[in-house]
């Protein structure tokens, strides 16, 4: 139960420091939660592969008698985990291959990945990071950024900065402050982006001095990261309306897992919850990438397809993402959504409506 109480002591600017200490930190906090000793265990042999960290709000959501729960599932380790299976990858996204610079990745002309820390509010059991995480695992220093910005004082073609690691938004006020001023002292820069699982796992941390910290010259887009319904809660709800009324773009990006959110259902109520609810528009479904231990969680190409076929036919365009693949080695985003162009014989296009019928579309066209 949340009261009006509790929203209030949740705006203030210490709460979210509260809902941290109060949850999982450290392998041995797994012993605060109501796992029997043999589901303990598994979670504890588990974690060896990947850090365990979850605010106690995050924590409150699992209904501890489903086995199954879909929020349990993306912090609560499983043995599952360590079931390596080949063609997974270290870094399935190749971040590494496009990092000029340390803490920096340049695939894209006109935009960066700048990671400001390794670290996060939470730690996500599908994170297609976590090796990042573990290997480099270092937090934020104004130091360590240094040859990131002249990398992109040097690019002028670089127009988005986005934030991204780790969390960006489980640094503190100063930090972020610091990161924004230094990216909007760049002329060329127009946007700054910023991937994060906070609004979602710890929305007690969008306090006015993170919205401070973030407000300048820059047009300034969150993308949070919201897998399914259930994570959406008066306190998100408050976290995003702050965030949108600070004068900030929300969008969202979901990773599509299997057992979580793998259902016609779930993925139809979760992005209209986003976008009715929260103000946040949908942006991006992602195929389960190739990250290790993550077999059980990953559905096929096929299956994410009729998914995202049965998503265009019942949601309105503002609420339906794109389902991408990020292509390994550096091939980028690419769109696997259903292709509705059926043959193709000179001007005359035959195009599958979204009722299923085959309808002819003939290019016209002046000289
Ligand atoms: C995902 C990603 C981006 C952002 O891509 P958008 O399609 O603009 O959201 C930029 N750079 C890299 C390396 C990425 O992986
Ligand atoms: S918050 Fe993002 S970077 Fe951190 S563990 Fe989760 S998915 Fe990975």
């Amino acid at each position: 139960m949340t009261t009006d109480a509790d929203l209030k002591n949740a705006t203030s600017d210490t709460a979210w420091q509260d809902d941290v200490r109060a949850g999982v930190r450290h392998v041995r906090d797994l012993a605060l939660l109501p796992l029997s000793p043999a589901e303990r265990a598994a979670a504890q042999e588990a974690a060896v592969r990947h850090k365990v960290r979850a605010p106690k709000t995050y924590l409150d959501l699992i209904d501890w008698n489903d086995p199954a729960d879909p929020i349990r599932a993306q912090v609560i380790p499983s043995p599952d985990e360590l079931v390596e299976t080949e063609g997974e990858l270290d870094d399935p996204i190749a971040d590494h291959a496009f990092s000029p610079v340390p803490r920096l990745t340049h695939r894209h002309a006109d935009r960066v990945l700048l990671f400001p820390t390794y670290q996060c509010a939470v730690y996500c059991r599908f994170c297609f990071r976590k090796e990042s995480l573990t290997s480099i695992g270092r937090g934020y220093t104004r130091e360590a950024l240094e040859e990131a910005y002249a990398y992109i004082e040097a690019h002028t073609e670089i127009r988005e900065v986005i934030l991204t690691g780790g969390d960006p938004l489980s640094l503190p006020d100063k930090a972020l402050a610091e990161i924004r001023a230094r990216v909007e002292a760049i002329a060329h820069v127009r946007l700054l982006r910023i991937h994060t699982r906070v609004p979602v796992v710890l929305p007690s941390r969008i306090t006015p001095g993170l919205v401070g910290a973030l407000q300048g010259r820059l047009m300034v887009t969150i993308v949070t990261h919201f897998n399914h319904a259930r994570e959406i809660t008066p306190e998100t709800e408050m976290g995003c309306r702050t965030l949108r009324q600070a004068g900030f773009v929300l969008l969202n990006q979901s990773v599509l897992l299997k057992g979580v959110n793998d259902t016609v259902e779930a993925l139809e109520e979760l992005c209209r919850e986003l976008m009715y609810r929260l103000g946040v528009k949908p942006y991006y479904l992602h195929h389960g990438d190739l990250a290790r231990g993550m077999a059980h969680r990953r559905t096929t190409i096929a299956q994410g397809q009729a998914l995202a076929a049965a998503l265009r036919a019942r949601l309105s365009g503002i609420c339906n993402p794109v389902y991408v693949l990020d292509l390994p080695e550096g091939g980028g985003k690419v769109p696997l959504g259903p292709c509705h162009v059926e043959a193709q014989d000179g001007d005359n296009w035959r195009i599958r409506g979204l009722d299923g019928g085959v309808r002819v579309y003939r290019d016209v066209v002046g000289e």
